[in-house]
């Protein structure tokens, strides 16, 4: 089913919404007051709770098998499960959904419990996630930050030939709406040569695309650049919060520890392939002189269509903006055309060594900044480290993340003659040091 051919939904709230019109529906996990938490999906202002309408009756056959496979509060059975999953359930959704559905008297007439509203429930990580990946295919930020610390020598030799990324830690984390604690770690003072133990001072975030893997491989066994694609589940917002003091002092030689593992939020919605379709692009071509991917990383339908054109902002709100009532600040316009590797080619060189990937694993696609001011994805370099603080609406200025600094990620696609679709928010704001 092509988006243009589905038009508006009986949910009224739906037609039209920054996020989740028709054409979404994304899935994830929530509960209502305490109770168990379930899987959903989210429609307008509400989320349609996928565990009462099998219940209710409202799926047969492969759309049934895929519900089936969203109980239990984690989505991982139904990610493994794969596209024609994905499809039947959209499918059945939009027929359930449409304007003129038959069964819109039978849906609303059971009320807030097939349709909560969004507001009164709480959202949940969508998965188990037993492995997490960060990437560093932002080529802007690369190198702006290289720019910092290699001002003649930006990017590193291997960053046009290899994917770069590190293992993360899947333990901590959080769904959008968790608090960050700042951190305590080592730190080296400038000009000191020993290190001194205290709350980190130069707090950061990074806005990154996540994404979820779908169904995973077995060890041994590479995924094929072809066929990569069909091993993601979805895509969410990432914040790869950062505490740039620690990291500088531990990331080398091994990369970064600490700096990143107190908590990484994500939105909590997961939005499909099939919602994104008709946001899919060229990847942009590489710059004249750039090396070509090597074969196992080349695969032309992805060069044809495997990037997206997804807008990313990130908005800063501060505790005495809460006070004074104005609104939070937007710091980053960016977009995920500024990958220099697809979502794809990160699939097949993550597993080309053997490495078993499984369904609810995600990643990151490292920091999502663009060349200019305004579409950087990081404090870090929109102050440059510390030394161009900048100014806010609300008078005070900011090198780095203050105690009572609230962050929110969001994403929007839009294309003339489509429904515009969103993400959802990734907010967190920061805890002082305990
Ligand atoms: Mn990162």
């Amino acid at each position: 089913m092509t988006q243009t051919s589905i038009t508006r939904s009986w949910v009224a709230s739906a037609n039209g919404h920054a996020d989740f019109p028709l054409q979404n529906l994304p899935l994830g996990v929530f509960s209502v007051k305490g109770s168990a938490p379930r899987s959903g999906v989210a429609i307008g202002d509400h989320i349609f709770d996928l565990e009462a309408a099998l219940e209710a009756g409202l799926f047969e056959g492969a759309a049934r098998a895929a519900v089936e496979a969203t109980r239990g509060g984690q989505l991982n059975a139904f990610f493994e499960q794969g596209r024609e999953a994905r499809v039947a359930l959209r499918e059945r959704l939009i027929e359930l959904f449409k304007e003129g559905s038959t069964l819109h008297g039978k849906i609303e007439a059971q009320g807030a419990k097939l349709l909560p509203l969004a507001a009164n429930c709480e959202m949940h990580l969508p998965a188990k996630i037993n492995d997490y990946t960060d990437f560093y295919v932002g080529i802007e930020h690369a190198q702006n930050v290289g720019k910092l610390f290699r001002p003649d020598n930006p990017l590193l030799p291997n960053y046009k030939y290899v994917p770069i990324g590190y293992h993360g830690r899947a333990s901590t984390i959080r769904p959008s709406g968790t608090d960050v604690r700042r951190p305590k770690g080592q730190t080296l003072p400038a000009g000191q040569t020993e290190p001194t133990f205290g709350p980190c001072a130069r707090l950061d975030y990074e806005l990154e695309l996540g994404i979820w893997i779908g169904p995973g491989n077995e060890m041994g066994d590479p995924i094929a650049i072809g066929d990569a694609a069909d091993h993601i589940a979805g895509f969410c917002l990432l914040n790869d919060w950062s505490a740039r003091d620690i990291q500088a002092w531990e990331y080398q030689p091994l990369g970064p520890f600490l700096s990143k593992s107190f908590i990484t939020s994500i939105s909590p919605w997961v939005v499909t392939a099939e919602a994104l379709e008709p946001f899919r692009r060229a990847q942009p071509a590489r710059p004249e002189g750039d090396p070509q991917p090597l074969p196992y990383l080349f695969d032309k339908r992805d060069q044809a269509a495997g990037a997206f054109d997804i807008e990313l902002e990130v908005l800063l709100l501060t505790e005495s903006m809460r006070e004074q009532n104005i609104p939070a600040q937007r710091l980053t316009l960016s977009n995920t055309q500024h990958m220099y590797w697809t979502v794809a080619q990160l699939v097949a060189h993550h597993s080309v060594n053997g490495c078993q990937l499984q369904a609810g694993d995600l990643f990151g696609s490292g920091t999502l900044s663009g060349p200019e001011n305004g579409q950087f994805g990081s404090l870090l370099e929109i102050t440059e480290g510390g030394k161009k603080p900048i100014e806010l609406a609300s008078g005070e200025v900011r090198k780095f993340l203050e105690d009572g600094d609230e962050i929110i990620l969001r994403a929007r696609c839009r294309r003339e003659g489509f429904a515009s679709i969103g993400f959802g928010e990734c907010r967190g704001k920061v805890l002082p040091a305990r």
